[in-house]
């Protein structure tokens, strides 16, 4: 039998060029793309509720009689609708209508409509439902099943969709959709055929389970989740494979430098760290490029660890790029790596976006002649401007914050030769183990799951800022004792200057009510050599108390910080919470973290603070991030489009990420099924594949 993905949209009716162009958008180009255009939803047309049973945001039919009809002026002029069945009320409201319209929808008609519920001028109001009017005695049906709903695109109605499905049903008949998932692991599993499933899900039967359709575990829908989680994880597989059928320069360890750098410093490494370590020396040594992530808790000491692994490359004459996602936070690691190397007589470079005119000439110099044989910055580094000598080393912190597309830019950083650089990713936030082995299967990955000895817990207290001045007697408190405090201010915009400007007007409102402590200000919109005079300030216990945006996240360490007040935390979200709390708790006295919130609380905010007050583990704060948000948003990945999946949710499907696992490496060889299946899935969204 043939299969569908020969056959093209063209091949329906009503679908000419201009359609299929439209099409073309949503990835679709033949009949088979189509069919795997498969419903994120069903609508419930199969019985008509009663209007008192509504809630905001529910989907349904509804029928009753018109009781009121009128053109309101408002804001926009409206139509107004009103509707009442046995059990109630309900407004529909049309911004759009015509006389026509109007007149068909007076006093006395039966309507029956369909449409979302949501919180209007008139209580709860449908606005443009799908409306027909009731007319004689005769029952109208209702729908025998469940109706999909496609995703759209500009250019394409959900109407228009639905016809194109159910035509391209049809031809499922002749033809057929081929079934990649081998015949032993249907059985395994019961999967269905995969034609059933298809049409199955474009079509529900009668008789279909609708609970189980509406919140995606029914069976069909399952297997063919599993085959897209299956092709999401191929295509990082081969992405990994393809990096490493790259050479990378072989680094041997390098003994004397380590000692030189270890010698000085107050403490020994942990277990953890030691551990960690050795895994990336060993990695490195290989002409394999290295690919790791390396996940530990805020203060677990990730820093040192990376400088072991730079020296590495230093010791054979390479460089190594040390690249992080803010202007503060890679400045911190340039003030540690000076402090470290420089001794050392290693020589460093910088390189942010800010770096301009001879500075950056000079940096570009130095980093392409090889004499920096350190360097450290921001994204800048990633511009093609910038040329190494011979980079055999890319530490990236903060990953999440970067793009799979970002992380690759770097392969042609190489050095010449055909080489590619050993990556090291280092993250803060800790990722969950179920996000992790889909999101980062194409890396190895290390845990330092030890904090250094002597830290302390940080108790953390939901206060209302209602109780802001008990909040500031604390402050106030606590510095007289000598101690140190961070002020962190918050907004909901992602301007910046707006942040700023909150944190001015908060830092000038503290000095006035703090007359007796010293008050410095910090902010991202302050220039580099200001930011670091206040954050130096503060660190040699100059400033009792150090207000500032979210820019301190991360990076910043001052021992003698225990207490940090976080206005509005119902803003953040808890990995980043957990990144701000953890600026203390870093020296060896009790810590406090003061989130004060501004009243109400939704159920949903005082469940996420709660999680914070109750837990200090990074992972199962960010466990708690992915049930209570999502992936997209604990990953920071929205935009890079690396966790997009049509079916699948990772949360309510996670019971399949080790099966899919476990299953990947032995069907990886088989390159028809791989290309198949990611062509299937990913389609043209795997712009990375083709390197
Ligand atoms: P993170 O993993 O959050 O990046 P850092 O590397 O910034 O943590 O380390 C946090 C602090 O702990 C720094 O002051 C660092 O010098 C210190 N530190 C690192 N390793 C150890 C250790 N083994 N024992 C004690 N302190 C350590
Ligand atoms: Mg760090």
């Amino acid at each position: 039998m043939a299969t569908l993905d020969d056959v093209s949209v063209t091949a329906l009716k009503g679908v000419g060029a201009s359609l299929a162009g439209t099409l073309a958008k949503l990835g679709i180009v033949s009949v088979q793309d189509l069919l795997f255009h498969l419903p994120h939803r069903y609508q419930d047309r199969t019985r008509i509720l009663p209007v008192a049973s509504l809630r905001v945001g529910d989907q349904g039919v509804i029928e009753g009689e018109v009781t009121d009809s009128k053109v309101v002026m408002g804001r926009r002029r409206s139509l107004q609708v009103s509707l009442r069945d046995g059990s109630g009320l309900i407004a529909l409201r049309f911004f759009h209508f015509n006389a026509a319209q109007k007149q068909q929808m007076s006093v006395g008609t039966r309507l029956r409509c369909f449409g979302e519920v949501r919180r209007g001028r008139a209580g709860l109001e449908i606005y443009h439902p799908e409306y027909k009017v009731v007319s004689g005695e005769a029952l109208m049906p209702v729908d025998d099943m469940l109706t999909p709903v496609y995703p759209l695109t500009e250019g394409i109605q959900q109407n228009r969709i639905r016809s194109l499905c159910q035509q391209a049903l049809s031809l499922l008949d002749r033809y057929e959709i081929k079934d990649w998932i081998p015949e032993s692991v249907r059985q395994e599993y019961q999967f269905l055929n995969i034609n059933d499933a298809i049409r199955f899900l474009h079509h529900p039967p009668v008789d279909a389970n609708q609970h189980q359709l509406l919140d995606g575990s029914h069976p069909c829908q399952q297997r063919l989740i599993f085959e897209e989680l299956l092709a999401h994880h191929f295509s990082l597989l081969r992405l990994r494979r393809e990096m490493q059928s790259h050479k990378a320069i072989p680094l041997p360890p390098a003994d004397d430098l380590e000692s030189a750098l270890l010698a000085p410093l107050p403490f020994t490494l942990t277990d953890a760290q030691l551990h960690v370590s050795a895994e990336i020396k060993s990695d490195i040594q290989q002409m394999i490029p290295m690919l790791r992530l390396v996940q530990g808790d805020v203060g677990s000491g990730k820093t040192i660890v990376a400088a072991i692994a730079a020296l590495q490359a230093v010791g054979s004459h390479c460089q190594v790029a040390l690249m992080a996602p803010t202007e503060i936070l890679a400045e911190q690691h340039w003030i540690n790596f000076q402090q470290w190397l420089q001794p050392m007589g290693i020589s460093m470079a910088w390189l942010s976006g800010k770096s301009k005119g001879k500075q950056r000439v000079e940096a570009l110099e130095r980093i392409a002649s090889g004499e920096a044989q350190v360097v450290i910055g921001t994204h800048a580094l990633f511009q093609p401007d910038v040329r190494f000598h011979k980079l055999a080393l890319v530490i990236i912190d903060e990953q999440h914050r970067f793009g799979v597309h970002q992380r690759l830019a770097l392969k042609d950083k190489g050095a010449s030769g055909g080489f590619v650089p050993h990556q090291l990713i280092m993250t803060a936030t800790p990722i969950p183990r179920t996000l992790a082995m889909s999101a980062y299967a194409d890396l190895d990955t290390s845990v330092i799951d030890e904090l250094p000895p002597g830290r302390q817990p940080i108790e953390t207290v939901v206060i209302a800022d209602t109780r802001r001045d008990q909040v500031i007697s604390r402050v106030r408190e606590a510095c007289l004792e000598g101690r140190q405090a961070y002020w962190v201010c918050t907004l909901v915009e992602e301007s910046e200057a707006l942040q700023c400007q909150a944190a001015e007007v908060a830092a000038a409102m503290l000095t006035e009510q703090l007359p007796d402590l010293k008050v410095g200000l910090v902010h991202g919109r302050m220039k580099a050599n200001e930011k670091s005079a206040v954050m130096d300030a503060f660190k040699e216990g100059h400033l009792d108390l150090l207000v500032a945006t979210t820019v301190i996240e991360v990076g910043v360490d001052v021992p003698n910080a225990s207490l940090i007040i976080i206005e509005n935390p119902e803003r953040l979200g808890l990995a980043q919470l957990h990144q701000l709390r953890g600026r203390v708790g870093r020296g060896s006295t009790a810590s406090y973290c003061v989130l004060m919130y501004h009243p109400p609380l939704s159920q949903n905010g005082k469940e996420r603070l709660k999680v914070m007050r109750e837990s200090n583990n990074g992972f199962v704060i960010a466990e708690k991030d992915l049930e209570l948000r999502g992936p997209g948003e604990v990953l920071g990945t929205r935009q890079t489009g690396l966790m997009q999946f049509r079916l699948a949710e990772l949360e309510r499907d996670k019971q399949w990420l080790p099966e899919v696992k476990a299953l990947a490496p032995s069907l990886m060889n088989n390159h028809v099924i791989v290309n198949a299946l990611i062509e299937r899935w990913l389609g043209n969204n795997v712009q990375y594949g083709a390197v």
